[in-house]
């Protein structure tokens, strides 16, 4: 059987996050809980929690710790991440959302097994942000060339690619300024803790994943 796995990434927006964690979901076969991408789906959906986070989410700030709290309980509270475990992704974003997850995790006995810091310096992440293009349904990563395609059809599902309301300039930098202010702590928080593994964010995608998939079983693996 293959062992789960139960993790948080952390980085910043476009260390390419999105992209690894699918990869670590089908290595390990435990889910991807995105709370940006659950957001997105329920602005699509049009239901209460979608209305009140789009203004938010456009403008590049950050929905209330309640919500999102509440939101991520649920999620891990379900039969699959509680047998199999999760990767968690935008989430925690803030020092009292950290805090609720432990409790959340002591509650449900399963603790995390590692906290991973995707590091990419922020001018990269700039870069690929600005060519970040995105299925609006199956929520699919490409990368724009020099000239965008228009109109750009999904090889997945075959929806519209195209870029994110909130990957403009301006709120790229606020979310950035936000990553910075709110959730570097986070860094230290979990550093404190012994639970923080670094992982150059650099390169690619392979060799990433590589360096991601030796950091968790090393940290897995029982002591000798
Ligand atoms: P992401 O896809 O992770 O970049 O998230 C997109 C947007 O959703 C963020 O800019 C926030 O507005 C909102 N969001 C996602 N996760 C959280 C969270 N844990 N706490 C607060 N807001 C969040």
């Amino acid at each position: 059987m293959i062992p789960g796995a139960r993790l948080i990434i952390l980085g910043r927006q476009g260390a390419g996050k999105g992209t690894q964690c699918v990869r670590l979901s089908r290595h390990y076969v435990v889910p991807h809980i995105s709370t940006g991408e659950m957001l997105r789906a329920s602005v699509r959906e049009g239901t209460e929690l979608g209305l009140a986070a789009r203004e938010i989410m456009d403008s590049g700030g950050l929905v209330g710790d309640e919500i999102m709290i509440g939101i991520v309980d649920d999620r891990l509270s379900r039969d699959d991440a509680r047998t199999r475990g999760y990767i968690l992704d935008g989430f925690p974003r803030t020092v009292k959302q950290a805090e609720a997850l432990f409790e959340i995790t002591d509650r449900l006995r399963k603790p995390l097994d590692i906290v991973i810091d995707l590091d990419v310096p922020r001018d990269r992440v700039l870069q690929r942000i600005t060519a970040r293009r995105v299925c609006r349904d199956c929520g699919t990563n490409y990368v724009a060339g020099p000239v965008d395609r228009r109109p750009w059809i999904c090889d997945v599902c075959g929806g519209d690619v195209v870029q994110r309301d909130d990957d403009t300039p301006d709120a790229i930098n606020q979310r950035l300024d936000l990553y910075e202010s709110q959730t570097s702590p986070l860094i230290e928080f979990y550093g404190e803790r012994e639970m923080l593994v670094v992982i150059d964010g650099v390169g690619h995608p392979d060799e990433v994943l590589n360096r991601l998939v030796y950091a968790i079983d090393q940290r897995r693996r029982p002591p000798a």
